[in-house]
Order: C-alpha cells, then sequence, then structure tokens
C-alpha cells in the first residue's frame, strides 16, 4: 500500500518494535521506509526516489531487482528451496562451485559455503588453523592489520579490532597483532615510505621467536569499513611474498573488493598474486540473498583427508549452500558476461576519476582516492574517525538531495551498483560538491 503516510505508519511500528545494526537508536534519523527498488534507485512507500550510491551496504551488484535474477530465485524456488549440506549436494551449489573456481584465478578450486561475510572469515580462520593444526605443526598466530574490518563475529572481530568497532567486546576477543597499512591516494608522495615500514613491521612480526604464524588476514587493495583506505597492488604482492617466504597462509578477504568492485572480477588480480584462502559474500549473489564462500587451494583441503573423524572440519551453519543464493549467485555471474559488467566498472571509473579533477582544489576535501567503482575522500572538518559529527550531518544533507549515501565519519564514499547511469552519477557528483560547499 502506497500513497501519503504510509511510510510514516511503518516507522512508527518499526521504532515501537526493531532494533538496526550500527545504529545509535537514540539519535538516529528515522529509518526511510523502503518499498521497492529499480536499477540504482529505492522508492519509498510515499513514492519519494532515491539514488542507491552504496548499493545497499556494498551488496547490490547489477541493480535492483534485475529480472534475471529474479527469474532464477522463483526458479529455484519452485524446485528446491533448501535441504540439507551434510550428505545432501545440489546442482546449484555444484556449478556455482565450479563458475566461482574457473574464474578465480591460480589453483583456488574447493569452496567451502557459509552465510555472510563474517561467517566466511570465521572459516577462513579456522580452516587455517586447523590446518596447521592436522599438519602437526603449531603455528597459532595470526597478523592482521590497522584498520581492517572483516565482520562481526568474534572471531571476525579479532581479526578487524583494528577497525575500532568492538571495544565493548575486548574480554571475548583473540589476541591478533595489527600491523600498519599503507594507505595511499591521488597525488600522495610519501607511499613508498609508508609500503617500506609496513613491509619492516610484517618482517619483525614474522621473524618474532614468539610463535610461528598460521596466517596473515587482509582486505586486497581497499579497506572498506575501515574508511575506503586503498593500497598499492605493488603493496599486496610484496606482503604475500613475505608471508609465504615464512610459511606462513595468506587470507584475502574479498567481500567487499570481490566481483568487480575494484575493477577487475577480484582484487587478487591487480595483485597478480594468488592467496591461500579467499572470503567471497556481499556481491556473491548480485546482493539478492545472503550467501559466501570461502574458496581454498586444493593443497589446503587436502590436509583434512583421512581416516578419523577428527581431521574433517566441524563447522558448518543450517543454511550452508542455500540452493536460492546459489542459483542467485549463478545467475549474477552470468550478467558479468551477458552485460559486460566489468566494462561498467571502467566506465564508471573514468567517470570517477573525471570528476576528483574537479574535485582537487577545493579545500574542504583531501586524499582523494578511486579504484574501480569506488570513489572516496575525507572531509576536512575538524574531527575524523567513524564517530565524527560531521558524517550524520553529510547522511542527512545526501537524503534532502535524494541521494544515499552513508559516510563512514569523515569520509565520503560512492560505490554505485555497476547498472548506474552517468546522469545519475553527474547527480551523485553535485550533491558531493554542494554538501562541501555548504559544510558548517
Ligand atoms: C562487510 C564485510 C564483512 C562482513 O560481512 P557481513 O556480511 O556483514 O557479515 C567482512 N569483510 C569485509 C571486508 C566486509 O566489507
Amino acid at each position: 500500500m502506497s500513497g501519503a503516510g504510509a511510510g510514516v505508519e511503518l516507522v512508527r511500528r518499526d521504532r515501537r518494535r526493531v532494533w538496526h545494526p550500527f545504529t545509535q537508536e537514540h539519535t538516529a534519523p528515522p529509518p526511510l521506509a523502503i518499498a521497492r527498488g529499480e536499477g540504482a534507485v529505492l522508492e519509498d512507500l510515499d513514492g519519494e526516489r532515491y539514488l542507491d550510491l552504496i548499493s545497499s551496504w556494498w551488496v547490490t551488484i547489477h541493480g535492483h531487482a534485475h529480472p534475471a535474477i529474479v527469474a532464477a530465485i522463483a526458479r529455484q524456488a519452485a524446485t528446491l528451496e533448501q535441504v540439507i549440506f551434510a550428505g545432501c549436494t545440489h546442482a546449484p551449489a555444484v556449478n556455482l562451485a565450479d563458475a566461482l573456481a574457473a574464474r578465480l584465478p591460480g589453483d583456488l578450486e574447493r569452496v567451502f559455503y557459509s552465510d555472510d561475510g563474517s561467517t566466511a572469515v570465521e572459516v577462513a580462520l579456522k580452516l587455517a588453523l586447523q590446518y596447521w593444526a592436522n599438519r602437526g605443526e603449531h603455528r597459532t598466530r595470526l597478523l592482521a592489520f590497522a584498520g581492517g574490518y572483516h565482520g562481526d563475529t568474534v572471531g571476525a572481530m579479532s581479526v578487524g579490532r583494528g577497525s575500532g568497532f568492538f571495544g565493548a567486546f575486548e574480554p571475548l576477543m583473540f589476541p591478533v597483532e595489527a600491523l600498519p597499512f599503507p594507505a595511499t591516494w591521488e597525488g600522495d608522495d610519501a607511499v613508498a615510505a609508508r609500503e617500506a615500514a609496513a613491509l619492516d613491521a610484517l618482517d619483525r612480526a614474522l621473524a618474532d621467536p614468539g610463535g610461528e604464524v598460521a596466517a596473515v588476514i587482509l582486505e586486497p587493495l581497499v579497506q572498506g569499513a575501515g574508511g575506503m583506505a586503498m593500497c598499492r597492488p605493488g603493496f599486496v604482492a610484496a606482503l604475500c611474498a613475505r608471508a609465504r617466504a615464512a610459511g606462513a597462509l595468506v587470507i584475502f578477504d574479498e567481500v567487499m573488493t570481490g566481483f568487480g568492485r575494484t575493477g577487475t572480477l577480484f582484487a587478487m588480480e591487480q595483485c597478480a598474486v594468488v592467496p591461500d584462502l579467499v572470503c567471497l559474500s556481499k556481491g556473491l549473489t548480485g546482493g539478492f540473498l545472503p550467501l559466501a564462500a570461502t574458496v581454498c587451494r586444493e593443497g589446503i583441503y587436502r590436509e583434512f583427508l583421512g581416516d578419523t573423524f577428527d581431521r574433517a572440519f566441524t563447522h558448518g551453519h543450517s543454511f550452508t549452500a542455500n540452493p536460492l543464493g546459489c542459483a542467485a549467485g549463478l545467475a549474477s555471474l552470468e550478467l558479468f558476461t551477458r552485460e559486460d559488467s566489468l566494462a561498467a566498472v571502467a566506465r564508471i571509473e573514468r567517470r570517477h576519476r573525471g570528476f576528483l579533477e574537479r574535485l582537487a582544489d577545493h579545500p574542504r576535501a583531501a586524499r582523494p582516492r578511486v579504484r574501480g567503482s569506488i570513489l572516496a575522500f575525507d572531509v576536512v572538518a575538524g574531527e575524523s574517525g567513524y564517530g565524527a559529527a560531521v558524517g550524520p550531518w553529510l547522511k542527512a544533507f545526501f537524503l534532502d538531495r535524494g541521494l544515499l549515501l552513508r559516510p563512514l565519519g569523515d569520509v565520503v564514499y560512492l560505490l554505485p551498483p555497476f547498472c548506474i547511469g552517468d546522469e545519475q552519477l553527474d547527480r551523485a557528483y553535485a550533491g558531493l560538491l554542494a554538501a562541501l560547499d555548504a559544510l558548517p
């Protein structure tokens, strides 16, 4: 039901009953009551339209309600909606695993399904630890990066402590060492020194006599929730080479960077390295359903084989490899070919770069950066970090103009679905400039 006031009523009921994620419910403005989506546009119950410039928390790839994915899910739902995945298999799961293995470089070929980005990370960490245990080698230390974010479950929080969101849960978390992340931006001339310092810190951690490192985890090329911080591909390659030389496993968290987001299907392709494990979720189903995959090299899988159950991986979720999610994932991957989605990302990146030139001289914008479909910059507002007061101000400013954006504190970013049109992008850029001009 739509019409003036329908949204107000829904929000009233929402406020009485529902608790929203990553939200200070006491001060947050009322949520938007969204009725439908199409392409890059969301429409609320009262007919107001918003440009979804954050791909609905980074998941929407080809646009909202893409008919090909709608049809694939509907077909699958009418055939097999769900089946236990221990002791059973089904065509959507096997076909999607084949499709992922075919598109991932190297021998990333063994697919373990779970539900979301956090579980994909938990699975990767547990696989890494048990891999070493099954081999009879004592390697338990984990390395991660300052500013890295890997999800909100306890293991994912532990490796993502550096994101700064999890102070209240410190007693739950296990120790993880954080390395400096050499973030860079357009016109940055000190990046080489920052990279050298980060690699030195890595070398020291790898050589630490306190026990051998089991795995290093990082978001390749772009740290998402930590503030859309970008590093150079060469740094990722150098880091992997050093970790490998020390015998440690490398885990790439491509939950956000995967599926075209950074310009290639996977960010690892630009770094010309193959990790031992990769975590995928968010865009995996084109943004339709929660599903994740942790894909590992065949050699890791083999260490879990044996005659006794204690070598097996004792991890699973009720909805592991849900057929609807797998069918959506297959349909989404087919769209990459059929609609040449990577060309769309290249178009978005060119347009972002054109905008950077207009942004370059603005006194309130700093550290402009672009990677694939992602454009980000810091707002010069006197305070920084996720809690910066300018964040909510900006969000409200954009919403007034029909732009759905969600700054990470003082970091403003665009991360649109790949179907976004040039004229829609231009509206977004105009909104960004207007906000910078109007800053309090
Ligand atoms: C969002 C995100 C996660 C967590 O995914 P959820 O689906 O929210 O659990 C993990 N890693 C990265 C890099 C992410 O961006």
